[in-house]
């Protein structure tokens, strides 16, 4: 029988401004740069692509930015999230570790994502654009636009990346249930597609070639901006109000933590969560270890280099400072689909540059296991993403085990992996495989780095 404790906040609990933590950095992120040029870009460069608001939230330095009413309105739907203490996994582990877990599945897209997808659609609809457009790898994030276009009347083109496309039919049929129109990528709508297909016509695609399309299709019509569900500071900016609501939870715990484990694909759940506590550490030095979890198969964090690259794959966005495994990498197709992008966020780059957090990569077949302990024990079937997470969580409580130690750790339970179900049939069957991802395919990819790296 479970036992979980679940800490629930009420309605007018969440929060009223998402937390920046560019105003409490030890050192600002480096610039980002114009590719043609080689200077800072500015405001101007961006606005063919982002609504005013979003573009002044990427580079403000203050700390709280207040959340609109009808953003709040919406978050309603599913917000404050609950949190809960892990007892039945805390037991199967045998550990005194104190497990908590911050849950986004209960959002309608069944991900933190609409956190940054709801917001993005106000700023666009109040500026006057009628239509977003988008890349998808695994489809959450495009069903997660696809819902809040359909909230704030604005048409949603997706470009979702082939293989996904072709071995997730629903979530294109959520996507299309909210009324968006979702495209295979590469496709033939777009030069980047066109010139992808022409060099290799069976092109399984890659959320570099989706982005690209996207970004063109945006950068061409006055009245269509393009919408990023991760990686930007205003997407992490937006995510914080899963650890602001957390704060407020563990209080309720009364605990705080010592460990806290986020999976990070491009970044953004894991900052959603991380970035309000880490923002107490910075300004009063309340000590937490920070732990993001990833993929051995696109390992940016542990194995990529920090340095200048394009978001993309056909260099059509600016180029920014991070952690890449290089523009034209294409990791395997690993069925976590959010962790598969070749870049990590410049910001959580800076922070793992600055110390303030550590990476541990893991690879499926093991977090698909620990996946399934965490279903037996909490009864939440995690997403293929959040399953690294736990993986770290697991190791983490293990040592507390071994030393006797009685750590509190909290992590982001990020989404729910219902529409994830053929991935644990293949781990069920015993067809998963874990590829070594070899230092050769890895010194290819940093090969394709543009010049600017060696500054
Ligand atoms: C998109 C997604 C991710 C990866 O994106 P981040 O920006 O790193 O959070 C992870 N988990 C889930 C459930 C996702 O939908």
């Amino acid at each position: 029988m479970s036992d979980a404790v679940k800490y629930v906040l009420a309605e007018d609990r969440i929060p009223k401004a998402w937390y920046n933590i560019a105003a409490d950095l030890p050192q600002p992120p480096p610039p980002v740069l114009h590719p043609g040029t080689g200077q800072p870009i500015g405001p101007d460069d961006l606005a063919p692509l982002f609504p005013m608001a979003l573009i002044g939230q990427e580079v403000s330095t203050e700390r709280e930015i207040e959340i609109p009413g009808p953003v709040r309105d919406v978050y309603r739907l599913w917000r404050p999230t609950p949190l809960y203490r892990a007892r039945g996994l805390e037991r199967a582990l045998d550990t005194p570790a104190k497990i908590y877990y911050k849950y986004e599945g209960v959002s309608p897209a069944g991900s933190h994502k609409p956190n940054t997808s709801v917001a993005q659609a106000f700023y666009n609809k109040e500026e006057g654009s009628t239509r977003l457009t988008t890349e998808t790898g695994a489809g959450q994030w495009g069903s997660a636009l696809a819902f809040a276009g359909a909230l704030f009347g604005l048409e949603v083109d997706v470009y979702m990346v082939r293989v996904s496309f072709e071995q997730k039919p629903y979530r294109k049929a959520i996507m299309e249930t909210y009324g968006a129109r979702c495209v295979a990528s590469p496709s033939e709508e777009t030069a980047a597609g066109r010139a992808i297909l022409a060099k290799d016509p069976t092109s399984t695609g890659s959320l570099g070639i989706a982005i690209s399309e996207a970004v063109e299709v945006a950068a061409q019509n006055d009245d269509t901006k393009y919408s990023l569900g991760s990686v930007l500071n205003h997407v992490l900016l937006h995510q914080t109000v899963v650890g602001l609501e957390a704060i407020e939870q563990m209080e309720m715990a009364g605990e705080y933590p010592d460990i806290l484990v986020g999976c990070a694909g491009g970044g953004s759940n894991f900052s959603g969560l991380v970035f309000p506590f880490l923002g107490r550490k910075l300004r009063d030095g309340q000590d937490v270890r920070i732990i993001a979890a990833e993929p051995a198969a696109c390992p940016t964090l542990t194995r990529g280099r920090y340095a200048y690259d394009f978001g993309d794959t056909g260099h059509l966005t600016p180029l920014v400072k991070m952690y890449t495994l290089g523009s034209q990498f294409v990791p395997s197709g690993i069925h976590a689909g959010g962790l598969r992008y070749h870049g990590m966020s410049p910001m959580v780059s800076h922070l793992k540059e600055l110390g303030l957090i550590e990476a541990r990569a893991y690879r499926q077949g093991e977090c698909f296991a620990a996946g399934i302990r965490f279903a037996h024990a909490e009864g939440i079937v995690p997403a293929p993403e959040p399953t690294h997470a736990i993986k770290a969580v697991i190791d983490e409580a293990l040592a507390c085990k071994e030393e006797g130690v009685a750590r509190t750790i909290l992590f982001n339970l990020c989404g729910h992996g219902h529409f994830d179900m053929q991935a644990y049939t293949d781990y069920l069957a015993g067809t998963l495989v874990d590829e070594e991802l070899a230092e050769d395919t890895l010194a290819g990819g940093f090969a394709g780095l543009p010049p600017v790296a060696a500054q």
